[in-house]
């Protein structure tokens, strides 16, 4: 079983609200934990995130990373706790040098997919045992997650986190992201439903259900430009 050790923790005030930062350190790699509030033990409102310094530092377009942890953090302080557990894997895993060669490959046409194999790897190299062992850390047996991506909550489950509802959990992005949305939801199996993309991430984040996002039927065309209007300059 995947060990971790929590190193240190103290508060963190954000833009959202105050956090508990936790940091842990694996056995390769460090991570993260931000809790909020008292997040007791069962159906904890959860999301688990990995590294993009491109999106979450630089501010880049190429994808929805940023967007999507905010929106975390927002949904969470709505709903009085939560965690977000942030695990330092960039890239899909893949490590920031593989994924500026991969952006690189996108320049020159590839999907994010593509790209990925090309170099070597799987699409998606990221594992979440780490996550499981520091929700352990945090006395969480199951969670609702905050994701779009079917993996992610069978990586949990087989790690053995129990998943007892999945929250879907579609930021707003950028023209220049959307075909990289297109990519996953296509390839990587995440599920695009109701909550669609050009949804406001500021709209109702009091989510303690699937059906408290935005209703999407007016919402996908509302802000946003459709997929034709931005294929070959997206990828
Ligand atoms: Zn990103």
């Amino acid at each position: 079983m995947t060990t971790i050790s929590r190193t240190a923790s103290s508060k963190l005030p954000t833009l959202f609200g105050e956090f508990e930062l936790v940091h842990y350190q694996g056995e390769s790699l460090e991570a993260l934990a931000l809790v909020y509030g008292e997040i007791g033990t069962e159906a904890v409102l959860c999301r688990v995130h990995s590294e993009c310094m491109t999106g979450e530092v630089f501010g880049s377009l190429r994808c929805d990373c940023k967007a999507q942890l905010e929106l975390a953090q927002k949904r969470i302080v709505a709903e009085g706790q939560g965690v977000i557990v942030y695990l330092r894997q960039e890239g899909r895993g893949i490590g920031l040098g593989n994924k500026i060669k991969a952006y690189a490959l996108q320049d020159q046409g590839r999907d994010t997919i593509e790209a990925n194999l090309e170099l070597g790897f799987a699409a998606d190299e990221r594992a979440y045992d780490v996550a499981a062992a520091i929700l352990r850390e945090l006395k969480v047996a199951s969670v609702r997650l905050l994701t779009n991506n079917p993996e992610k909550m069978s990586g949990l489950r087989d790690a053995g986190i129990e998943v007892v509802e999945q929250l879907s959990h579609w930021a707003e992005f950028s023209v220049f992201s959307e075909a990289y949305i297109e990519t996953k939801r296509q390839y990587m199996g995440h599920i695009l439903d109701h909550a669609g993309p050009g949804r406001s991430s500021s709209g109702s984040p009091n989510s303690g259900s699937m059906d408290s996002d935005n209703p999407i039927s007016d919402s996908i065309d509302s802000d946003s430009q459709s997929p034709e209007q931005t294929e070959g300059k997206a990828s």
